[in-house]
């Protein structure tokens, strides 16, 4: 598009003029002030003689009228006035009459009757119109942010988001926490994901880090005594991004010193609670615990949905259908009555492909085992027009904890059926928010790849008291002082209690893998650290995206962070990442192995 240093029409300054309202402020109690009001030309109407414009700031919309017959040199230049203009406007607060009151609108009883407009700045042709209701693909929204940024559903998004961290810090404030930050350019922290480096110019040949998390210095801050802190912080991590991923996004990052993980809920509850009601929504605490194990017997999955009934093992019930000791699970979706046959045959095929056997059919089920199938609706508590499915392993055991293999599956299967059945009775309903913790996280995950145990949170957490021994005799048993804080299947933070003490972590590290060297070299300043008086000391994350995309209705983070990249890591508005000029790479010393595009 060609760009313009020539104005279609001649301009005002703002001089010394002050605005005295915002566009939303003004009321029927009002009338008879005159005010100045100054925002965007959202509509403008001519009808001959009346030019109405609706001006829209920030806070709302207030319509002025530009009547000819009372000021045709102002009525004359509010018809140079279009879409997205900058103007100002005096006038005087004048009530409408009984059939032009605009209930929708906070200041639809009142209109401002124009004695002055000022047009500060023009605006070319908006690449989409204003108005929520139009649908505009996102890329034209994301490289015209700045405009898409104005509509009011993302005002309202940005707005909810600005008053979370303001509730965030209000109350972390008043429980003692103090607000410290923690470097961008570091070294290399271990949140499992790859790091964005930036290169030394003063030291060639050596790279920062940015922080995938402020986890070691949160850590060093408590070994320093400041007993409380946090931080709403950016996070970087370089991994294959999918929809509610982004390269950099915010946690709201905190440690306390001396805390068990009780203490920890103590304070995540009441500031979760606090921001959904910021978002105007009444949540009940304490939030439902529940045990990694069980999260994983009773729905499949570490962050559990709870807007749908849980599974049940039923082995005990219909031992006729386990294999190799592997359970047999019943999954109920309330209240979808009888699924047809082709409804069936997709539930089945979903789940065989996940290598299960699938007994899809309850009504079947039922009229050959009367008893059985009695026992497992009751188990399940489900009601007669409850869609019952049973599911079993087809193959053999498979991973280092095979019934989690199983339950997995079928937890797969449970969502797979509570998306397909979910408009019939509102299973989703996404302003159903249903909290809750999970605990006593495996200590470790088997990485197929490299086949080793990898640290379950990070490498710095604390094993379960009970679980010492199994850290290296069973280490696919041995539990972890973690939990996740979930919301309606998202997992929205993780946290744990820490090893505090310098022989354990020496231990952990040595079970995860690493060399004493290779310790010390990513993690020496820590462990050190911890040799000089470290307490008991343990926090958490939660991801402050996610938490006001949820709160705000939406389903994509990108719709809750102002400046966000696309799935594939760029910025479309500012067209990062580029290049750099040649001159930047030699400072650094950097060439290229392989031709760049
Ligand atoms: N640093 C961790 C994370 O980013 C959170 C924590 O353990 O406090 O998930």
């Amino acid at each position: 598009m060609e760009t313009s240093t020539e104005t279609s029409i001649t301009l005002d300054f703002l001089g010394e003029l002050r605005r005295t309202h915002m566009c939303g402020d003004l009321r029927a109690a009002d009338a008879g002030k005159t005010v100045v009001l100054m925002g965007w030309a959202h509509k403008r109407r001519d009808h001959g003689g009346v030019i109405f414009i609706d001006l829209r700031d920030r806070d709302g919309i207030t319509q002025a009228v530009f009547h000819e017959d009372v000021g045709p040199a102002v009525h004359k230049r509010a018809e140079e006035v279009r879409p997205e203009y900058v103007i100002a406007v005096e006038g005087v607060v004048t009530p409408r009459g009984a059939n032009a009151i605009n209930p929708n609108l906070a200041t639809g009883e009142i209109e401002v009757v124009a004695s002055k407009i000022w047009i500060l700045n023009e605006s070319r042709t908006p690449p989409f119109p204003m108005e929520d209701e139009v649908d505009v693909a996102e890329d034209v929204r994301l490289k015209y942010r700045y405009v898409d940024l104005r509509r009011p559903r993302m005002q309202r998004n940005v707005i909810l988001r600005s008053k979370i961290a303001y509730a965030t810090r209000e109350l972390l404030n008043s429980q003692g926490f103090l607000e410290i930050e923690t470097p961008f350019m570091t070294r290399s922290t271990p949140e499992g994901a790859r790091d964005y480096l930036v290169p030394s110019r003063v030291q060639p040949g050596t790279f920062y880090a940015l922080p995938q998390s402020p986890q070691i210095f949160k850590q060093l801050l408590m070994v320093a005594g400041y007993e409380k802190y946090f931080q709403i912080v950016r996070c970087f991590r370089d991994e294959d991004l999918r929809a509610d991923r982004q390269p950099e996004f915010t946690q709201i990052d905190l440690e306390m010193s001396f805390p068990q993980q009780e203490r920890i809920y103590e304070v995540i509850e009441p500031l979760v609670q606090r921001i959904a009601e910021v978002a105007g929504y009444k949540i009940e605490t304490p939030f439902p615990r529940i045990t990694y194990a069980d999260a994983m017997r009773h729905y499949g999955i570490d962050k559990p949905d709870r807007r749908i009934p849980p599974m049940h093992p039923v082995e005990d019930i219909f031992p006729e259908l386990a294999s190799a000791g592997l359970p047999v699970v019943a999954i109920h979706i309330p209240a979808v009555g009888s699924a047809s046959r082709k409804e069936r045959d997709e539930i089945k095929a979903y789940g065989q492909e996940r290598g299960l056997r699938v007994y899809d059919d309850s009504k079947r089920l039922e009229r050959d085992y009367p008893e059985q199938m009695a026992k497992v609706r009751e188990r399940c508590g489900a009601a007669e027009d409850a869609l019952l499915i049973l599911a079993a392993w087809a193959g053999e055991p498979k991973g280092q904890r095979p019934e989690e293999t199983v339950y997995q599956a079928c937890g797969q299967v449970r969502l797979y059926c509570a998306q397909k059945y979910k408009d019939r009775h509102k299973l989703l309903d996404p302003k159903n928010l249903q909290f809750l913790w999970v605990v006593d996280f495996p200590m470790f995950e088997w990485d197929q790849e490299d086949n080793r145990w990898m640290a379950a949170h990070h490498p710095f957490t604390s094993v379960h008291d009970d679980d010492l021994e199994k850290l290296t005799a069973d280490p696919a048993r041995c539990r972890a002082k973690s939990y996740d804080v979930v919301l309606n299947g998202v997992e929205l933070g993780s946290g744990s209690i820490r090893i505090h003490r310098r022989d354990v972590q020496t231990k952990v590290f040595a079970a995860l893998g690493f060399s004493t060297e290779e310790a010390h070299r990513r993690f020496g300043f820590l462990l050190e650290g911890l040799e000089y008086g470290a307490p008991p000391h343990g926090g958490i994350a939660l991801g402050l995206d996610r938490l006001v995309m949820i709160l705000a209705g939406e389903t994509s983070i990108r719709d809750v962070i102002p400046f966000p990249k696309t799935a594939r890591g760029t910025d479309l508005m500012c067209e990062a990442p580029s290049t750099v000029p040649e001159r930047s790479l030699k400072e650094l010393g950097i060439t290229f192995t392989r031709p760049v595009k």
